[in-house]
């Protein structure tokens, strides 16, 4: 059984103050759900985030890394950074990084492979365009960014890995794909996964939906059982908000 997780994806939104002020709304004696709560803050939040959640069940996430430990690189953060601060997941591949920020189906696999080897999780992010979607693109499109993205990586750590499917136009449009679509598509990226790391390795890892998810439609994803939970942008940015899709990804899997 796969443990379902939530991410909230918070993007370039809250000061430290803010998030701050999110983290004191939620549960204090919040108990084991069986979801695994993610909240992945910009990085100037994570010190203080990591400090006020430390002894909770929730866990920290970044949105994005370099590769590399150090070196030259202005501007950016290295998986060592992160790692010290008691992050346990890092996005990557986010279709924003991809659209605005050049990255690439290269360097999500260099930045997959660097976060596994320093022991965080990935979060890698596919999914197709609207382009690519109305050209019947969809499966090809998924297919080569997952293969692309698991490169050189063992099974062993494969299971690791948590993949987050996101039609790139359900992103923040409040148009969301079917569930039965997103379903589809999930089964289809764990059919790409299972012939190259092996269907024991694909079996365990978790596969996200991501796209205009709201407390009021996760119920239909969840009820999909290839789909282990979401990422969620807009709707995880409020605390009510973050804290009625756990609930419902908790309800689903009940
Ligand atoms: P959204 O964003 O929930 O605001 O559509 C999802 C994401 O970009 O991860």
């Amino acid at each position: 059984m796969r443990t379902p997780i939530l991410a909230g994806n918070w993007k370039m939104f809250k000061t430290v103050r803010e998030a701050v002020d999110f983290v004191k709304q939620l549960p204090a004696d919040d108990p084991a759900t069986g979801v695994e709560k993610v909240i992945c803050a910009p990085y100037t939040a994570l010190p203080a985030l990591s400090e006020q959640l430390r002894g909770t069940s929730y866990l920290l996430g970044a949105q994005n890394m370099h590769f590399a430990e150090e070196g030259a690189f202005t501007g950016e953060i290295s998986p060592l950074m992160l790692k010290e601060l008691g992050v346990h997941y890092v996005i990557i591949g986010h279709s924003e990084r991809r659209q605005y920020f050049n990255e690439t189906d290269e360097s999500v696999n260099q930045k997959t492979k660097a976060a596994l080897q320093h022991g965080l999780k990935p979060i890698v992010c596919v999914g197709e365009s609207l382009e690519e979607r109305e050209a019947g693109r969809t499966g090809e499109v998924v297919r080569r960014q997952t293969e692309a993205a698991l490169a050189g990586i063992s099974p062993e750590q494969a299971k690791q890995i948590v993949v987050a499917y996101e039609p790139v136009w359900a992103i923040g449009t409040g148009k969301s794909s079917t569930a039965e679509e997103a379903n589809e598509t999930i089964s289809q990226i764990r059919g790409v996964m299972a012939a190259k790391v092996g269907e024991e390795a694909a079996q365990a890892i978790r596969i996200q939906y991501g796209g205009s998810v709201k407390p009021d439609n996760i119920d239909s994803f969840m009820r999909y059982p290839d789909i282990d939970g979401a990422l969620v942008g807009g709707a995880s940015l409020k605390a009510d908000s973050y804290l009625q899709l756990v609930q419902g990804v908790q309800d689903a899997r009940r």
